[in-house]
């Protein structure tokens, strides 16, 4: 005998009750000293490949080890190696919180191991999920032939709403589908595995606030359909990710239903602002789009692969991927007890719906519409922080927790080419001196920073620290530049 080896017996993959808990034990307390510790750590760790190659690479063992080693290194040597994408001054990209409960329900579908594709094989799970998706329904404002699923994310749930749309526009072959410029690339990805020809996938301008231009959207419209194509669907945005864009919803829902054309709403990491005063006055019109993407693991604070798609008549999503293998014969129990494996790409599918419900019952919606009203206000609050500064330029002003801008000082004669230099810089040092994880973008060519605030523990205070960190790198490096 070599190491000695996990199991109960010779060979088994078998652990004893008692192990199970030990180990069950250490990997939580891992996990909530980081969490305890993470606003004291760096937003953000990367790694070379070589660095990592050096401390990860082996052949896999043939001889097991033991479970806290393997443990402890998880916890220690690779976990850490990674966006914290839940830190509270992770304002890159769309930051992902989650709940505790959350958390715990991930583990606790992984414990029972559901298989939520069928209502055979998951009836209470399945009950559950529709429960959710009624929630969701009722923030929308749909109406009760409304339904959907859980996906892994946006860029599925965009998948199965353009099957779906294709299939309601009866398949045609030279199909059409308009997004605007500042459309997630999801969305593209999505449309072309559909089968709809990149060059078919039309991208619509946008006006100085980076909305979708509708009266561009119908000239494209009555052009294709003059050519022979069969536009299949049209995507608004709700929540555009580079500046939080709001496309004009109800302008192009009234453009949808005039042209029979389905509306498909990304609301990826938007959609849950639904829940909000302010956000439900922004959103105004989602309710009528034919389908609803959100993420719940973007602003309602989940772990991540809690996407969900939402459709207005869900009977479109099962016509369009019910399928009768004679392997799953037994599984058919009628129109009541829905398949997810039926609404969407995925057959063998986690309980994800159990996070959100979790989340929602121990803490309750109002302290969630609380933590995503406070994301929408901290995103005004950096504006109006950007707007007073001598330093600071706002790019496009805050929308739905995201706010644009970049250091370019009052009355500076500096070319497009230091302040891009400048701002990288800046950038930069914000990331390696641990103070934010922030991320850049270009908005109409032009290098802009980024803030995205979603993150239930944010406080002003961080958004604060950062800014002026961003103020002072800015002047260091201005000084530098024409020193
Ligand atoms: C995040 C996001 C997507 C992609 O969703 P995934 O969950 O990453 O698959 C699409 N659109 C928008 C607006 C997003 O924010």
């Amino acid at each position: 005998m070599t190491a000695p080896t996990e199991g109960v017996g010779t060979g088994s993959l078998e652990l004893s009750p008692e192990r199970m808990l030990e180990l069950a034990d250490l990997a939580s307390r891992l996990v909530v000293e980081r969490l305890s510790a993470l606003d004291g750590e760096p937003a953000w760790r990367g790694g070379s490949r070589s660095d990592l190659e050096a401390l990860l690479r082996e052949a896999a063992p043939e001889e097991g080890r033991p479970a806290e080693d393997v443990i402890r290194r998880a916890a220690h040597e690779i976990l850490p190696v990674a966006g914290r994408v839940d830190h509270p001054r992770f304002f890159a990209f769309v930051p992902s919180s989650p709940t505790w409960p959350g958390v715990l329900a991930d583990y606790m579908a992984a414990g029972h191991n559901i298989f939520q594709g069928t209502w055979l094989g998951g009836a209470g799970p399945s009950q559950l999920e529709l429960v959710v998706l009624d929630w969701f329904r009722d923030w929308i404002g749909y109406p009760d032939t409304a339904g959907g699923l859980f996906t892994s994310g946006g860029s599925a749930a965009s998948l199965d709403a353009f099957v779906a749309a294709r299939e309601h526009a009866g398949a045609p072959d030279r199909a059409t589908v308009y997004m605007s410029d500042q459309s997630h690339t999801a969305l593209i990805r999505a449309a072309t595995i559909v089968g709809i020809r990149p060059a078919h996938v039309r991208m619509v301008p946008t006006d100085g606030h980076f909305r979708l231009d509708t009266a561009e959207l119908g000239r494209m419209v009555e052009e294709d359909r003059r050519a022979g194509f069969t536009p299949v669907a049209v995507c608004a945005n709700a929540g555009a990710t580079n500046t939080g864009a709001v496309d004009p919803i109800d302008a192009v829902a009234d453009f949808c239903e005039e042209h029979d054309i389905w509306l498909h709403v990304d609301a990826a990491y938007g959609g849950f602002a639904v829940l909000t005063e302010k956000g439900k006055a922004v959103l105004r019109g989602m309710e009528r789009a034919d389908s609803i993407a959100m993420d719940a693991h973007k602003w309602l604070f989940q772990p991540f692969e809690t996407g969900c798609l939402m459709v207005k008549d869900v009977r479109r999503l099962e016509s369009a991927f019910t399928v009768h293998p004679e392997y799953l014969q037994d599984t058919r129990w009628g129109t009541e007890h829905p398949n997810f494996g039926d609404r969407g790409l995925q057959l063998s599918r986690s309980f994800r719906a159990l996070k959100v419900w979790m989340s929602i019952q121990t803490f309750g919606v109002a302290a969630f519409r609380e933590a995503i009203a406070k994301g929408i206000d901290l995103a005004y609050q950096a504006e109006g922080y950007v707007r007073a500064s001598e330093v600071l330029q706002i790019a496009n002003p805050a929308s739905l927790g995201v706010v644009c801008f970049r250091v370019h000082p009052k009355g500076s004669d500096l070319d497009e080419g230091s302040l891009e230099r400048i701002n990288e810089v800046v950038q930069a040092r914000v990331i390696e001196t641990g103070i934010a994880m922030m991320s850049s973008t270009r908005l109409r060519g032009l290098y802009s920073l980024r803030l995205c605030i979603l993150n239930h523990n944010t406080d002003w205070e961080d958004v604060e620290r950062t800014l002026a960190a961003i103020e002072r790198f800015g002047e260091d490096e201005i000084a530098r530049s024409s020193g």
